[in-house]
């Protein structure tokens, strides 16, 4: 069959946008329409886009040298960004493996893991229990331990079935209880999986710490890690934070479980650490971890071809600088509570049902009935259909289904470049009203016509 789809996409039959410029929070695309980019690429483009200092240093680096087999050689561009990255993480948190992405951290992640269970004598510490209506990547150990069920569905005969438990949303309890005196039941749920699946089986538990793509950032209550902590502490079980959407200041912290004092035992993250500049992602070990394989083996059995290569290093090196320079930190937990603010006047829409987030990491979420929170019937595509409207209208969201129950319900994400402005904040809140306001007018006809 003679067709156009070149390039391997969702969807081979349609036409996507041409972006072939960035500037500041601002993509062009090739018929030079402009576009507020509140999803930041999908939560990557942390500085925004053209900023010279990366042309300038990867043109440095490809020269001076592009690459070295990181499991058989050192680099100084290397090691020098696995010293920031610790000034980055909590306490003890200061060894790094470098890989090309977040899915890749998240294999790795699980590997080390396993291995350092190996490394103490118990080979049967080898299950990883995850949650559902949580991302974690989509290779098959992280769809295994993700909980994304809509993006699993396909691969479902080719997963690990490992056990997950529930994740917090206040906004739909999966216990049906009321925040105030709910007794953090979804986190009591680990201990009873662990018990009920056998300790002794149990190497580690992952998690966001506020879900991303597959929630609509539902901030969980404010003990939830706490007692996950302990329960981990208890049972030996490694906590395992995937940050890869929440780290490098995405929420208002530098790292998202920051927001509750927990310090975890493995960090997986990605997205912002370069940028987007170059592909990176990260798997950062406490010292309680690290420590086991030096007294032990010593010797850590994984690697990529490009992990941890000099020219994703280099921007990742130059991000972080630019990115502590410039407070992102600061101006994502800044920024991100002036959007708050003015998205509260959304909640006047009938089908806004939920507001939710931390920093620069925003859910809204749609729902037919506001009373009822129930959910617009999946064939409507609301969230598609919302972002069909954005696009129109100049602003770039990140839409997700499934948000209700794993199948159904409707939201975008927000999550701009962290170096958004006041004025621009107020253009992206200004945008969003007018696209839910054409929704509004879209539904109507919709239901005058009696589809
Ligand atoms: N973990 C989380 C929380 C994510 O949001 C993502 C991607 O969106 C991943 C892991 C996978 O990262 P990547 O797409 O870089 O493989």
């Amino acid at each position: 069959m003679v067709h156009e789809a070149r390039v391997v996409k969702p969807d081979l039959k349609a036409k996507y946008i041409s972006f072939e410029k960035g500037e500041g929070c601002f993509l062009i695309d090739s018929q030079g329409k402009r576009y507020l980019d509140a999803a930041s690429g999908v939560g990557v483009v942390a500085l925004g886009y053209g900023v010279a200092a990366f042309g300038a240093a990867l043109k440095e680096q490809a020269d001076a040298l592009p690459y070295v087999h990181g499991m058989r050689f050192a680099n100084s561009t290397v090691e020098k960004l696995a010293e920031r990255v610790s000034h980055w993480t909590p306490e003890g948190m200061q060894s790094t493996f470098f890989c090309c992405g977040g899915s890749e951290a998240v294999e790795s992640a699980l590997k080390i893991v396993r291995q350092y269970y190996l490394e103490r004598g118990l080979p049967e510490r080898h299950r990883f229990i995850g949650r559902w209506q949580s991302f974690h990547g989509n290779t098959l150990a992280a769809q295994s331990v993700g909980g994304h069920i809509l993006r699993r569905k396909a691969q479902l005969p080719l997963l690990t079935m490992w056990p997950h438990i529930v994740a917090p949303n206040c906004y739909r309890c999966p216990f049906s209880l009321a925040p105030e005196h709910c007794g953090i039941e979804c986190a009591h749920e680990l201990e009873r999986v662990i018990r009920m699946e056998g300790a002794e089986s149990i190497a580690g538990f992952v998690a966001e710490p506020i879900v991303g793509a597959a929630g609509g950032a539902p901030v969980p209550p404010d003990d939830y890690f706490g007692i996950i902590r302990d329960i981990c502490n208890r049972y030996d079980v490694v906590f395992i934070v995937d940050e890869v959407i929440t780290g490098w200041g995405r929420t208002g912290k530098r790292f998202g479980i920051e927001h509750w004092d927990v310090i975890p035992d493995v960090i997986v993250a990605a997205k912002g650490i370069s940028s987007g500049y170059a592909p990176l992602g990260a798997v950062v070990l406490h010292d309680r971890i690290v420590d086991v394989f030096l007294s032990n083996s010593g010797h850590v059995e994984h690697n990529f071809t490009f992990a941890g290569n000099p020219l994703s290093c280099r921007a990742g090196l130059v991000a972080l600088e630019l990115m502590e320079q410039q407070a992102v930190v600061e101006n994502s937990a800044l920024r991100g509570a002036q959007l708050l603010k003015r998205l509260e006047t959304l909640r006047s829409f009938p089908f806004v049902g939920d507001i939710r987030g931390k920093g620069l990491l925003i859910g809204v979420e749609f729902v037919e009935d506001q009373a009822t929170k129930k959910p617009f019937p999946a064939e409507f595509q609301v969230n598609q259909w919302v972002n069909r409207i954005a696009l129109e209208l100049g602003l770039v969201v990140y839409p997700g289904g499934g948000t209700a129950d794993g199948v159904t319900g409707d939201h975008i994400l927000l999550m701009p470049p962290l170096v958004i402005s006041a004025d621009e904040t107020d253009l992206l809140a200004d945008r969003l009203t007018t696209t839910l306001q054409q929704f509004e007018t879209e539904l109507r006809a919709r239901k005058d016509k009696g589809i």
